[in-house]
Order: C-alpha cells, then structure tokens, then sequence
C-alpha cells in the first residue's frame, strides 16, 4: 500500500503536479525506523526546461500586479499553513525525522511568518526621490530581478522553501525552488498552497533533484539570483557557478559558531542556551553554538547542570509521539559523520561527558553527546559536525576568548552569557559573525536578519534587508534645464 506521504507527482510546475520517472529515484526515508516512505524522480533536463519556462513566462504578469495584491496571496498562504499546522508538521517529521513537539511549533509557523511578514512588506516596497542641483532630479525603481532559483538544506525544509519564496514573490520574482534530495516532500505542499491562495500558474515552482540538478538550474540563461542554503563547499562551487554569469546571489552556509559563557552568567539561563544552541533538531542547525567557551569559575557547575538537564530531559522515541523531545539523524550519511567526530574526539583526548551511545533500533539515532576539556586544534572544535555533539573549551579572560572564538574561517553566529551588559555588548561588537546573541540563542524572528559573515555565507535572510536581495534598483534622471554640451 502507498504511504499516504507519497506526492502525486516528484515535481510541481505552472500550478500542476508533473512526472518524469526518467529521472533518477529519490527513495525517501523516514529517518526514525529507516523505512522507504515514498519515491521520487530527479528531473531530467525537460523538467528543469519546462519549470523554468513557466517561471520565465510567469514573471512579467506577477510583477505587474501591485504589491498590495502579491501581498494578499502570501498573507492567503500564510493564513493556509497556519489552518493544516498539524499536517503540514506531520509531513516535516516525515521528511526529517525531527519530532513533532518540534515540527508543531517551529517549522509550518516559521513558514507562515515568513508569507505574512514579506506579504505585509510587498505594497510599502518603493524607489526614492533624489533632488538634485537646478530642479533637476532623479527617481529610483525598484524592480524585481526576475525567475529566482532556491536550492535548500534538509534541515529545515518547509522554513527553507517560505524564507526564500516569501521576498522573492513580494518583491515580483517567480520561483523555481529545488528541496535537498534527503527531504523532497515539504515544498511541494508550500507549492500547492501557493496556488490554493491565488497565485498565478508558474509564479512558485518545484523540481527534485541531487546536486546536478541544483547546478543546472544555476547556469542557466532564464535564472537571475540563486539563493542556496547548505554547506560551505556547495555554496562555494555554486557561487563560483553563479558569478560567472553575473546572478545575484544568496549564500546560507555552515558554521561551527562561539557561545561564551562568563562566570557571572546566570547558571540555568547559561544551560538552556548551551542546549537550544546544541540539541535542538537533534543538532541539524546552521547556526549552532557547538563551540561552547564556559570560563573556569562556572566551568564544574555548568558541566554538572547539563548533564543533569540533559539525563532527565532528553526523551527520544516515536518522533509523532508529543512527549518525545529529540528525534533521529536525517540519514545514515549524517549519522556516520557524527559517529566518525564521536570516535575521534576521544582519540584526540576530549572527555566525554555524556552520551556518544547508538541506541540498537532502526533508523539513525544516536545520543547527544558533550565533550569537555576540548582545545581549539581538535577536529570536533574546528569542523562542522551538523549533529548533537557539543565541545566544551575552557577560557580565563575575555580578551582571550575573544580572540579563540574568532578564530575560524566560520561567521555564522555567536553568542553570550554574562550578567554585565558592557561585557555582553563588547563582546558581540568584537564577534566576527552576522547573527549574535546575548543571553539567549538560536532565535530567528523573520522581523531580524539571520546570515553569516565569512565563509558562512553572503546575503541575509529574513527582515527588510532580504528585499535588497530580491530586487534591484533603476536609476532615472530627470532633467528640467536645457542640456549643455562641451562642443
Ligand atoms: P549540501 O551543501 O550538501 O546541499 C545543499 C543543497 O545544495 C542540496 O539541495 C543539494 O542537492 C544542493 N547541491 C549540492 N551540490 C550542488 C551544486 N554543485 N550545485 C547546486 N546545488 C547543489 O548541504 P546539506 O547537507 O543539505 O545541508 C547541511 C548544510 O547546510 C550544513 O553545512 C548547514 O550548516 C547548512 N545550513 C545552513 C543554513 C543557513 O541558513 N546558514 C541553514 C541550514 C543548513
């Protein structure tokens, strides 16, 4: 019998469900018991040819429209994905494994923000007016850049479809979104709901595909931005790809980002940070706080506490079940690289604190692990894992915190505990990464910015600085005098 998550169709294009099965299958596997849960097909070179066409065709006519009225659909849509919260989380914990305590709260509401906000952006976006010498004066347009290509990570993929779809359409772009391969099922739905709440055929579309695909779709001629969330080697290979035909880009990237804990930080606050910035989504998360500096006169308490919190609180099982906080690995791939930083931690002399066990069932699970006593030169303290092994390094002052914290070719985010505000303040002032934090972490309202500086990443996501990245402006100059010529 068919799983009742498998699609009508892999791909969904000019507002309709298509098929290819020509391309190569994507099994999809539920991450929490391994099974094949449904399959899909890559797209083979028509499918990627006909979504961008229907974008290509799509776009003049959307970008036509007023803001008010594209706006009307996003907000549709985001009113849509509140109603089917429930299954629309149900299909996320399918994707990814990650348990529906979870999925309930973050991952559709997330996506509905992100449709509600850009949609009440889309009628106030605007040019300006430039006075100039002698009555003469210049005017600016903003104007859509054209058909955009989103490419997303597994981690979060109903977030990553809307946070990429939502500025795009406000501003008048049409969309060609391709989910990663390991969680293809999610942006189909944000495709459906789309049209449910008015948007006209073509203007949001989806195809599957590996990383081929992804990298057809960024050469080709019809496509003007890319916005890729994923790895640093991907977004270095597809901005490479994209700069070569002068697209705009966006690039949400890895990272191995800095969480100081001074010793005048609150101890419990200090705790539920280190876990949010560790544990959530069974570590899945870009912007995690894996290097975890705790100064040496908080150090045995803090280590004491999350262990203690982390013994009681951590409840894995059936990822539907609503008590169960902490779901499996996204795939054996992800689990293996979790298993080979876990075995070589030790070898390198960390100490583990807690976990690094693989309860003995199907799927990808694994403890969430904490290792202290780690220094800066250990693979688990340099590398991006992407699981839930959390490195404790020991600190005495700021300015040496500082200065290890930094040290990383990463600058996604970072973050502070500390009860004095100057500090706090210094400190995130001296950070090299795009979306700090103090005395909390891991937030990312879509009113604030979110993004990396460095090799983490270039654009932001989210708030009305993404509009700049989804749109360009034309300059027109005015003249009311009579021209002069030299000659
Ligand atoms: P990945 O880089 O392997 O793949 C990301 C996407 O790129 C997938 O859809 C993949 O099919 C596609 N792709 C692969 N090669 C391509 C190519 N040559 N051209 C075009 N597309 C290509 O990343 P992943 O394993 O899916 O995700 C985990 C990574 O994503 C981690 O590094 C994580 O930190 C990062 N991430 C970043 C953010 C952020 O907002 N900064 C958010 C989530 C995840």
């Amino acid at each position: 019998m068919t799983h009742p998550v498998q699609p009508k169709a892999s791909h969904f294009i000019n507002g309709e469900y298509v098929e290819d099965t020509a391309g190569a299958a994507i099994p999809v596997i539920y991450p929490a018991t391994g099974e094949v849960i449904a399959t899909l097909h890559a797209a083979t070179p028509a499918i990627v040819d006909q979504a961008l066409d229907a974008a290509k065709a799509a776009q003049k006519e959307w970008a036509a429209m007023t803001g008010t009225e594209r706006g009307r659909v996003l907000r549709r849509a985001a009113d849509i994905m509140r109603e089917r919260n429930h299954d629309l989380s149900v299909l996320e914990t399918y994707d990814t494994g990650k348990p529906y305590q979870e999925t309930s709260v973050v991952d559709a509401t997330s996506g509905a923000d992100a449709l509600e906000y850009f949609g009440g952006l889309a009628g106030s976006l605007t040019g300006e007016h430039i006075a100039l010498g002698g009555g003469d004066f210049a005017y600016t347009i903003r104007e859509a850049l054209g058909v955009c290509v989103g490419i997303g990570a597994w981690n979060y993929p109903t977030q990553i479809a809307c946070w990429k779809g939502a500025p795009a359409l406000a501003c008048g772009n049409t969309m060609v979104f391709k989910p990663s391969e390991s969680t293809p099922l999610c942006a189909l739905k944000v495709a459906e709901i789309m049209i449910e709440a008015g948007a006209p055929k073509g203007v949001y579309n989806v195809v599957q595909g590996y990383g081929e695909v992804g990298a057809k779709l960024v050469t080709d001629p019809r496509v003007a931005k890319v916005s890729l969330t994923g790895s640093v080697p991907t977004g270095k290979k597809v901005y490479a790809a994209a700069a070569a035909e002068m697209k705009h880009v966006t690039m949400e990237l890895g990272g191995k980002s800095p969480l100081i804990i001074f010793d005048d930080a609150d101890l419990e606050n200090a705790v539920s940070g280190a876990i949010l910035a560790n544990f959530y989504s069974t570590g899945q998360v870009c912007s995690n706080g894996t290097r975890v500096f705790v100064q040496g006169g908080i150090k045995d308490a803090f280590l004491k506490r999350l262990k203690e919190r982390l013994d009681v609180g951590i409840k894995m099982g059936d990822p539907m079940d609503p008590e169960v906080n902490f779901g499996p690995m996204v795939n054996e791939k992800q689990l293996d690289i979790v298993k080979k930083y876990v075995a070589l931690g030790q070898e390198e002399g960390a100490r583990l604190v807690t976990g690094g066990g693989y309860p003995d069932k199907d799927g990808y699970w694994v403890e969430p692990v904490v290792f202290a006593d780690v220094k800066d030169d250990m693979a688990i303290a340099r590398e991006e894992i992407f699981g839930p092994v959390m490195s404790v390094l020991d600190f005495d002052t700021e300015e040496e915190v500082l200065a290890r914290a930094n040290d990383t070719e990463f600058g996604l985010a970072a973050g502070v505990f500390t009860s004095d505000l100057t500090r706090g303040h210094r400190v995130v002032a001296g950070f090299e990464a795009g979306t700090c934090f103090i005395n909390t972490y891991n937030l990312a309202p879509v009113e604030a910015p979110f993004g990396g500086s460095k090799a983490s990443g270039v654009g932001r996501e989210n708030s009305k600085l993404a509009i700049n990245h989804y749109s360009e402006m034309k300059m027109v100059y005015v003249s009311m005098n009579d021209v002069e010529a030299p000659f």
